[in-house]
């Protein structure tokens, strides 16, 4: 055991850029990961030709450069642009809200149309400062848009009233006045060709780094971290401390998928399902994010269906709001006093909505600070 340098706990894309960067620095990795497979969350198996996305669509987008070449390293990218359509209630919109969708909401045609359209339906909010996300909504864009495109989906998507919600998760949305239904607003985007398992697989390639599948920390936490002179610990921080100090919140989901005798289901790879009544948020299907690729007579479609976590369930997403990032902050301080040779990194081990490109920029900042 004495021989590594490190054990990184989960082969999630933090846990796999620093066992690699380590590697490369001539350390010896010992990677664990409680699943049965590698890549974490960004794991893709192919089904029919098709690349299946197992934890949900997962596109690749960024502007900072560095990351982007980074990735090239490990994976050629294909043009893909997220551009998903909102089914409600059988009427299709455009999204994000662009001309696109205003045209198809109110039938106007020029920027100036949208603008005078928006500002009528934003008198409601006027000269009021937007307490939560359903004010937020209203105000950015107005009641039409927030009844039919954000309250249905946002309601199911976190499981509590937009009025309980906090403002900041829908900034995250762009909205703009051009024909464009490009969902990002960053300079680079696209999906790997052949899936996002190869970018992991090839991270941990090295004669350096050991790999074990189907292993869990907890089993014998406290044997790895007398054995280990360091750890790199990508699961939950809340559960490192046996929740001593609390338990920190998350959401869930359920993914439902399901092989259809048909080439092409839904014309797009993502179909957001806006309305409060259909239970799932999005269907996915999966071969569009290759543009067709695969089996000419099937194809893989996923719905998502947002869940409560409960120990014991996948917790997808962290919850930041300030509760939670007090308590996160409380665990950071006691993590310092308590765990001096554990570094916690990734979405679950700092408590953070990281999208793939700020887990890779997180994690190299990480590499810096360990190896500089
Ligand atoms: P993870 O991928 O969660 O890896 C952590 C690993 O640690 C897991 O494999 C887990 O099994 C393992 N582990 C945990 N506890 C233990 C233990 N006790 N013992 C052993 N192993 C353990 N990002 C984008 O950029 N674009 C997108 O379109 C996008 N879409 C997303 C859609 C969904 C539904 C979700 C959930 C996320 C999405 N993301 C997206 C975010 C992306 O998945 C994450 O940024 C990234 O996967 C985080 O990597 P990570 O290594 O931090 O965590
Ligand atoms: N959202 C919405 N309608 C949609 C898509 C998104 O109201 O059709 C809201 C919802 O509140 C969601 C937020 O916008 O949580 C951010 O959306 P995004 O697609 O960025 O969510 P994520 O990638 O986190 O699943």
């Amino acid at each position: 055991m004495t021989q590594y340098d490190y054990l990184v706990v989960g082969a999630g894309l933090f846990g796999a850029t620093f066992a690699y960067e380590a590697a490369q620095r001539g350390k010896r990795v010992k990677v664990i990961e409680k699943r049965d497979h590698l890549a974490g969350n960004i794991y893709t198996k192919e089904e029919f030709g098709i690349q299946v996305h197992q934890y949900g669509a997962h596109i690749f987008h960024t502007s900072n450069k560095e990351v982007w070449n980074y990735v090239q390293k490990f994976a050629e990218f294909n043009r893909y642009t997220n551009s998903p359509v909102a089914n409600y209630n059988g009427k299709m919109y455009n999204l994000p809200f662009n001309m696109n969708t205003f045209s198809e909401m109110w039938g106007v045609r020029t920027p100036q149309e949208a603008i005078d359209k928006i500002n009528e339906q934003r008198q409601e909010m006027a000269g009021k400062e937007p307490q939560n996300l359903e004010e937020q909504a209203i105000s950015l864009i107005g009641r039409d848009i927030y009844e039919k495109l954000i309250k249905g989906y946002t309601e199911k998507q976190w499981g509590r009233k937009a009025t309980e919600l906090p403002a900041f998760i829908i900034r995250r949305l762009p909205v703009r006045l051009t024909y464009d239904n490009n969902y990002f607003n960053d300079d680079y985007q696209g999906i790997p060709k052949g899936g996002y398992t190869q970018i992991v697989e090839k991270m941990l390639a090295s004669d350096l780094i050991d790999v074990e599948t189907g292993v869990d920390f907890f089993d014998q936490k406290d044997q790895y971290l007398q054995e280990f002179p360091k750890v790199v610990f990508t699961g939950m921080i809340d559960q490192f401390f046996n929740y001593e100090l609390g338990e920190l919140e998350y959401r869930s989901l359920k993914f439902e998928t399901e092989t259809l005798d048909e080439g092409n289901h839904q014309g797009n790879a993502v179909v957001n399902y806006t309305d409060a009544e259909t239970p799932y948020t999005r269907i996915i299907e999966h071969k569009h994010f290759e543009f067709g690729k695969g089996d000419e007579i099937k194809t893989v479609i996923t719905r998502e269906y947002p869940a409560d976590w409960q120990r014991g369930d996948e917790p997808y997403y962290p919850v930041n709001n300030d509760k939670n990032n007090q308590l996160y902050q409380q665990y950071q301080n006691y993590a310092a006093e308590q765990a001096k040779n554990v570094i916690f990194g990734g979405r679950l081990g700092q408590y953070k909505y990281y999208n793939m490109d700020q887990v890779i920029a997180a994690a190299l900042e990480t590499v810096q600070q360990e190896f500089n």
